[in-house]
């Protein structure tokens, strides 16, 4: 058997990659190296993940939102929850998420900038637990026919022009192409030979679940100390940033002994651990492929990029790599898709990557344990609780301002396509939910109906007058809900059908 896509990795982004491609029609595979997906890493209070705007509204768009938001997951985005979120994020104002540490707040934020952004179910920030996210992905992957080969993981493959073979337990597996999803450590990475460059880390990050004596000897909340900064959450949680011990190795075992030596280190106590009960590292450590295809092989999520977990934008990263690449590959693989659609993928999430990178490159900056450092954080603190600097700040952490440079004279194009609520109260994002383009005419004008019908196979009409349509006559969005052309004017049609030409491919029959 020959399977239209290997996919290395059962995370987040791989599992949401399989949907992508499946509900295109495809037949994916996806292999996990582990047997058993759970782990208390990947539950409270560590497996907090915060999904962002353009990951929820890719959620709201394929009807996976409740199924994410309902369970145990926490909710900072539309108020439930209270129990499961950290002890030093319960206060009396609502924070929207922090920059090193330094939260800015939801009364602040002035959203009436964000002119193209319309109320939607999907909100602009959410947090849910690991476990919750990967087994309702995970769910929705089988329901709809893709096989999981669990304790299965990728050992090397063979690319050629035509395919790729795929070595993983024990057997050889024939694919058309096959994609890394395997995490920071990728094995498909380095088997390809994919270039993976960017800055050394300058400290290790623990997370760790202890008993101690003379626990009060802690400050419960966030602390920037002379070694690091530390976040105590009574009774025994605790996450530590250590800039003065070294890279902890991973390949060593963290040990009760070590733990208590960072910890005494990094918050200036004597403190005394007596029970070690869970612990991971993690580093600053930031790189980036160059690039994130090579031939019938590609990148996406963890894979791609790494960076410090620093305000929390990695799955969000990855999971837009998903739903980016997912149809393009799709097209690819059936053969419409027009020049360059695939390397399209590279050329619009490596620039969203590197910006997350630095992203995460400057918070580690503003958290050096050194008097400069703290006088610079002083000024950025007074920055970010003006209502321009939440502002700021709330869109690059929410990803409000992701927007790609596809060209176009509107604003919108490049964007995520507003939640438009139509006439007959249905919404722009349930009219994604095949995974088809959409050209939405709020002039109802005939000939873009009749332009439309030669796409007819990738793209859905719709003429319907929105609650508000924010001035548009009309817009084509693609199936990964960003606009790809939109005008206010009367639609010339030119425009409109080279828009689609170059996303959906030329059309079989001229006008
Ligand atoms: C403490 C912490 C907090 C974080 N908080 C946030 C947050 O709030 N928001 C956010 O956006 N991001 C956050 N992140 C980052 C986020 O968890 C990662 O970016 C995300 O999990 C990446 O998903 P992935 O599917 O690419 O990789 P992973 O989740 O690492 O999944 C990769 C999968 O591939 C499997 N695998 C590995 N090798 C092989 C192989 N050879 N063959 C087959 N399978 C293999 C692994 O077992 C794993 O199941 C945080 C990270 C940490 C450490």
């Amino acid at each position: 058997m020959i399977y239209d896509v290997v996919i290395a990795g059962a995370g987040p982004v791989g599992l949401f990659l399989a949907c992508e491609l499946r509900l295109a029609g495809l037949s994916p595979i996806v292999l996990e190296q582990v047997e058993d997906p759970r782990s208390p890493l990947k539950r409270l209070p560590f497996g907090l993940r915060g999904l962002s705007a353009p990951t929820l509204e890719a959620f709201h768009r394929r009807g996976l939102l409740d199924k994410i938001a309902a369970p145990r997951g926490a909710n900072a985005g539309s108020g439930g929850g209270a129990a499961s979120i950290p002890h030093w994020m319960q206060q009396s104002r609502r924070p929207g998420g922090h920059f090193a540490g330094i939260q800015f707040f939801q009364d602040d934020i002035d959203s009436s900038k964000w002119r193209y952004r319309l109320p939607s179910p999907a909100g602009t920030s959410l947090a849910v637990e690991m476990e919750v996210l990967e087994s309702a992905l995970a769910a929705r992957a089988v329901a709809m026919g893709v096989e999981i080969r669990r304790g299965c993981g990728v050992e090397g493959f063979k690319a050629s022009a035509d395919g790729v073979s795929v070595r993983a337990g024990g057997e050889t597996l024939h694919a058309l192409w096959l994609v890394g999803c395997d995490g920071g450590h990728s094995t498909v990475r380095k088997a390809g030979g994919f270039e993976f460059v960017g800055t050394d880390p300058e400290f290790t990050g623990y997370s760790v679940q202890v008993e101690m004596t003379d626990a009060d000897q802690l400050k419960p909340g966030r602390h920037y100390t002379s070694t690091g900064v530390y976040t105590y959450q009574p009774p025994g949680t605790v996450t530590m940033v250590d800039f003065d011990g070294g890279v902890f190795h991973r390949s060593r075992a963290i040990t009760l002994d070590h733990v208590q030596t960072v910890l005494r280190r990094v918050s200036n106590t004597d403190v005394t651990v007596t029970a070690l009960e869970l612990a991971t590292t993690w580093t600053d450590r930031a790189f980036q492929a160059t690039t994130y295809r090579r031939g019938r092989v590609l990148l996406a999520g963890d894979a791609a990029h790494l960076h410090s977990p620093l305000g929390g934008q990695g799955l969000n990263l990855g999971l837009g790599d998903a739903v980016n690449l997912g149809w393009k590959l799709a097209a690819t693989i059936r053969g419409d898709a027009p020049a360059g659609l695939l390397d399209s993928y590279t050329a619009e999430r490596h620039p969203a990557g590197a910006q997350v990178l630095d992203w995460s490159r400057a918070q580690v900056a503003l958290m050096r344990p050194s008097r400069s450092t703290r006088a610079l954080e002083a000024i950025i603190r007074d920055l970010i609780d003006t209502r321009d600097g939440a502002t700021y700040f709330a869109e690059r952490v929410w990803g409000v301002s992701l927007r790609y440079d596809l060209g176009g004279h509107h604003p919108l194009v490049g964007r995520s396509a507003p939640d438009f609520e139509l006439s007959d109260g249905g919404t722009l994002g349930a009219l994604l939910r095949d995974g088809k383009g959409l050209l939405l005419d709020f002039d109802g004008a005939a000939p873009l109906r009749t332009l439309a019908r030669r796409w007819s196979n990738w793209i859905t009409y719709v003429a319907s007058d929105a609650k508000d349509n924010l001035g548009l006559s009309a817009l084509l969005v693609r199936p990964d809900g960003f606009v790809a052309w939109a005008d206010e004017a009367t639609p010339a049609l030119e425009a409109v059908s080279q828009a689609a030409a170059r996303w959906f491919g030329e059309p079989e029959t001229g006008v």
